[in-house]
């Protein structure tokens, strides 16, 4: 496996379960909650993670999944959780933030990160600073305002903004803070974000890596020193991800690679087109010459630009937008991403439904704004149906 590429990785890490003695009480999928062994000795050292004992300290097929994950991230070692808000919640835990510190956000980030290190940080006196990350300055204003923590998003959601994680690898750790990475938008096909000197990478594996919109996941992956307190910390609070879950996210995962490349492929296709149309007054995609971050996007991102883009429709407010959701026949009118199926999402209203109007307005995410995550459709079929919903709603 060693120096395996990406594809060959997708396919075959993690189908090998380390040497285990253990006697599950219920058959695989590993459902069995908790294991027996036959010396006492084992099941001592079970206890202490040698063996898998009990679904909360360690589970086999999230194990096999942390292998997989982590090696897609060219990770040394991966966490999973529940969901991906489960993860982000476990990692600010992690950093053992103080009052007075200070944590940096993307301005134009997930909204309900946003909210949720909002109120972590209120709660424990520690100052919250939402900045531009793909700002030419964001790097210079991490280090002059001295955080202990920060989050970027590699690629941003819903504005597809692409920060340069090198410099703010670079500023970060020149003021001794960690950089974590939400990478779901690129998914590590695109994007290794430890690669570009992250010191975490998240995934909310809800997304593209399980591909189906059949179960809900997060992982933090990382070096085993970084994760070592992850693991510990989850084994007493608990939010694990369940065996099934893991089993669907990787039997998903296994088609990573043709996946992405086909959804990447086809979100630019998508994207020139709708650019075309006097219908919408702006088109978010990495890809294309007129986004703002194209030439970073350019060396930041491999092998394409991903499947998400978004685009303003001419004139529209939240009616307008609530009439393009009701008009797509083909997309479906869903709250999430990186399903095989196209989705669409008014951004105001639900992804960035927990930021503040004022918040929104400073992010640049617009009450005509409308999200896509193109899925495996004929690329014309579904430029043609985004087409029609946007002359429905404000032709
Ligand atoms: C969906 C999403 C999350 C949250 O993940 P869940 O699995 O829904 O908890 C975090 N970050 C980004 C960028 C997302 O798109």
């Amino acid at each position: 496996m060693k120096g395996a590429k990406l594809k060959t990785v997708a396919v075959h890490a993690g189908a090998v379960l380390k040497d285990s003695t253990a006697v599950p009480v219920v058959a695989p999928v590993h459902v069995s909650a908790v294991s027996y062994f036959q010396s006492a000795e084992e099941l001592d050292g079970a206890l202490d993670g040698a063996d898998f004992v009990y679904g909360r300290i360690s589970q086999a097929n999230t194990r096999l999944l942390e292998d997989a994950i982590a090696a897609l991230e060219g990770a040394e070692d991966c966490v999973t959780y529940a969901s991906g808000m489960a993860a982000l919640k476990a990692l600010f835990d992690a950093q053992g933030l103080k009052a007075g510190d200070r944590v940096v956000l993307p301005l134009d980030g997930y909204g309900v990160t946003r909210a949720l290190y909002k109120r972590l940080c209120a709660e424990r006196g520690v100052e919250l600073h939402a900045l531009k990350l793909s700002a030419a300055d964001a790097p210079a204003r991490i280090e002059s305002l001295r955080p202990r923590f920060v989050l970027a998003e590699s690629v941003t959601n819903p504005l597809l903004s692409v920060p340069d994680l090198r410099a703010l690898a670079r500023a970060t750790h020149a003021v001794g803070a960690s950089l974590a990475v939400d990478a779901t938008f690129p998914s590590p096909y695109h994007q290794q974000a430890l690669a570009h000197g992250a010191d975490y990478a998240v995934q909310s594996t809800t997304k593209w890596l399980n591909g189906h919109s059949d179960a809900m996941g997060g992982s933090v992956s990382g070096s085993r020193e970084r994760l070592s307190g992850l693991r510990a910390a989850r084994l007493q609070e608990g939010a694990v991800l369940g065996p099934f879950e893991a089993w669907l996210t990787l039997r998903g995962l296994r088609t990573l690679a043709v996946r992405m490349q086909a959804h990447a492929e086809h979100a630019a296709h998508v994207a020139r087109r709708l650019e075309a149309s006097p219908l919408l007054t702006r088109v978010y995609y990495p890809g294309l010459a007129s986004h703002e971050d194209h030439r970073v996007a350019r060396e930041l991102l491999t092998a394409g630009f991903g499947g998400m883009l978004s685009f303003e429709l001419k004139g529209a407010g939240r009616p307008e937008c609530f009439r393009f959701l009701e008009s797509v026949k083909l997309a479906r009118p869903a709250p999430s991403l990186g399903d095989v199926c196209s989705l669409v999402m008014h951004a105001a209203s639900a992804s960035a439904r927990r930021m503040t109007p004022e918040e929104r307005e400073a992010a640049g995410i617009r009450e005509s704004l409308i999200r896509v995550s193109v899925g495996l459709e004929d690329p014309d079929d579904l430029a043609d149906d985004l087409l029609q919903a946007a002359a429905a709603a404000v032709g």
